[in-house]
């Protein structure tokens, strides 16, 4: 078995149009998330976990945080591709665990939502990934409101030969 572990960090978009997108879900509290793609934290920091457990690098490097062909796009793309690579390289998903620390929009009630997302998004089994949501109590960037913050770990175990 193979452990990984992946973070990642978003400050709010200033356009109010943007959309919160976290686990591939619009929460429509928003504010939307400043990025290249559409900014969804918590698949990016997934999506980490998932390339570190298997070794085959960082979402920066696979995908490359400028290549125009990733401009607005959706992050299931990301996570499907870590995914598929794992899969190749012999390695299959068995939990990954998302913290999301947030001090606005609230999200505690969008928990089971997003984890529905999710895993429909990776295309496995209800129960094998967990999404749970902090605040950090006022303090720092992400008290002040500035931003999203997402924690991820993912646990991948070699697929039998054969
Ligand atoms: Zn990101």
């Amino acid at each position: 078995m193979r452990v990984g572990q992946g973070i990642d960090v978003h400050v709010f978009s200033d356009d109010p149009d943007r959309p919160l997108v976290l686990g591939g879900v619009i929460v429509p509290e928003g504010p939307g998330l400043a990025g290249h793609s559409d900014a969804d934290v918590l698949l990016h920091a997934l999506t980490d976990a998932l390339l570190g457990a298997a070794a085959l690098g960082d979402l920066g490097t696979v995908f490359g945080s400028d290549d125009p062909r990733y401009a607005q796009a959706p992050s299931s793309v990301f996570v499907g591709e870590a995914l598929r690579r794992a899969g190749q390289a012999g390695w299959r998903l068995v939990n990954a665990d998302c913290t999301i620390v947030a001090q606005r929009p609230r999200l505690a009630a969008h928990r089971v939502y997003i984890a529905d997302g999710l895993h429909r998004v990776l295309g496995v089994t209800p129960g094998t990934v967990s999404v749970k949501s902090t605040s950090t109590d006022g303090l720092g960037m992400i008290g002040r409101g500035e931003g999203i913050a997402c924690l991820a770990v993912a646990l991948l175990e070699r697929v039998p030969a054969g």
